[in-house]
């Protein structure tokens, strides 16, 4: 385990590094970004996005929340989406889940009473559990329960991005992004793919707009 005083000199040594390879690298950076790539992960210290798929800085546009969540009133997680897809133009969007979720654990359980703003977040993927419920509660062990509805809650969020304006919106006007559903295993460092919406997919009717937004 490192050393909370560790990270400051790290990071001295981490841009040294940097700077030593191509003495212009921080100055090229601060000019500006291009991600092709927009991340949505879980906040669990072992799904670092960069490191599990070896890219740079500059190259994925991230937001983090408990279990990966995409949820229509979270001003926060959209925003990103909207700046990501209208500014950033990225051609890609990953809904990055992981086997044995602590927050998708939690959601199988009773309410916690110390954690009562984390409980109202976990609402929603309790809800998805119930959507599910038959599939998940016939699987014998906890485990196989908690990583069906890992998988189950990624593939609801990659569908609950297409019903947003802004996916709506790009996909009619650029015809992108495409949009990725991941798991990662905790246990073997692997990705795997759950589902992939391509632009103009199928959205079910009641999330359809009217008109052109
Ligand atoms: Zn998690």
């Amino acid at each position: 385990m490192q050393l909370f005083e560790n990270f400051l000199n790290n990071n001295k040594i981490w841009a040294a590094n940097l700077k030593t390879k191509n003495p212009d690298y921080f100055k090229q950076m601060s000019k500006q970004q291009t991600p092709e790539l927009l991340w949505i992960g879980c906040s669990d210290s072992r799904v670092p996005a960069e490191l599990v798929v070896n890219a740079q800085p500059g190259e994925i546009f991230i937001h983090r929340n408990i279990a990966n969540q995409v949820i229509a009133t979270d001003f926060n997680c959209l925003s990103v989406l909207q700046y990501a897809v209208n500014v950033l133009h990225v051609k890609h969007i990953v809904v990055c889940g992981h086997y044995d979720c602590g927050g998708v654990k939690a959601a199988l359980g009773k309410q916690n009473a110390g954690l009562l703003i984390t409980n109202k977040w976990l609402m929603h993927v309790k809800n998805v559990y119930r959507l599910h419920q038959k599939e998940i509660d016939c699987l014998p062990t906890e485990e196989q329960r908690v990583n069906k509805l890992v998988e189950l809650n990624i593939i609801e969020q990659v569908h609950a991005l297409s019903h947003t304006s802004i996916i709506q919106d790009a996909w009619n006007k650029h015809n992108s992004p495409t949009i990725h559903g991941w798991v990662y295993g905790l246990s073997d460092g692997l990705l795997n793919t759950l589902i992939t919406l391509n632009p103009r997919d199928e959205i079910h009717p009641i999330y359809e707009y009217e008109s052109a937004i």
